[in-house]
């Protein structure tokens, strides 16, 4: 059945940058954002020099997009990240990547953030034994995250498996992969989010 992709890929472009929104294929040469590095629509190939305000708030959607976060839940999360001790921008990031649905996307059970949220939401997950369906949960040091049985059979699941070796394992995270079990070593911490991201930006954009 044919199916619309183009959507995912504009946000690329419009980011400037790869966002890795659509699993293997962000892996091979038929990345949109490979074939054609420059925005969206008639007006894509014109540069001109971007406000402060602009480069700040590119900074915040490639961020969001990137999570596939709505503006209201990435504004939740820089609040409790800015009452919380220690630097804002690090706060944020580490928050999103503690979310139930990134981390089963860094573990290799699924494809992409929003393949993962899916999964959780359809109850193919069991966190410390509990079945869950909430992609927002944000995971603690010591958390066990297992496939269900009889989830582990699903495709999407077993191809995601063969795709993380391109992706590769962040060390605060342990894969079992022959379990479908992973745990959750210690917490992340900005070093380990190696994506390039200028955290300050968004700080900054959110602060006006
Ligand atoms: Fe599309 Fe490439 Fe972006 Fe993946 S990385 S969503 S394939 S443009």
């Amino acid at each position: 059945m044919a199916r619309y992709t183009e959507a995912k890929c504009r946000l690329c472009k419009r980011e400037g940058t790869k966002l890795f929104l659509k699993g293997d294929r962000c892996y091979t040469d038929k990345c949109a954002y490979e074939r054609r590095a420059y925005p969206p629509g008639m007006h894509g190939r014109i540069r001109k020099k971007p406000s402060d305000y602009a480069i700040q708030l590119r900074e915040k959607q490639k961020v969001r997009r990137m999570y596939g976060l709505l503006e209201g839940q990435f504004r939740k999360y820089f609040k409790i990240a800015d009452s919380k001790k220690g630097v804002t921008g690090a706060n944020l990031l580490i928050l999103l990547e503690r979310r139930l649905d990134n981390v089963i996307y860094r573990m290799g059970f699924a494809n992409s953030r929003n393949q993962a949220r899916q999964l959780v939401r359809h109850g193919h997950f069991i966190l410390n034994g509990r079945r869950v369906n909430i992609p927002s949960i944000l995971v603690r040091e010591g958390d066990v995250i297992e496939v269900r049985e009889k989830s582990k059979k699903i495709p999407v699941i077993q191809e995601a498996q063969e795709v993380i070796a391109r992706r590769g394992l962040p060390g605060w995270i342990e894969v079992d992969e022959k379990a479908f079990k992973g745990t959750i070593k210690s917490l992340p911490t900005r070093e380990d989010i190696t994506f390039p991201i200028n955290e300050q930006l968004i700080v900054e954009l959110y602060s006006k």
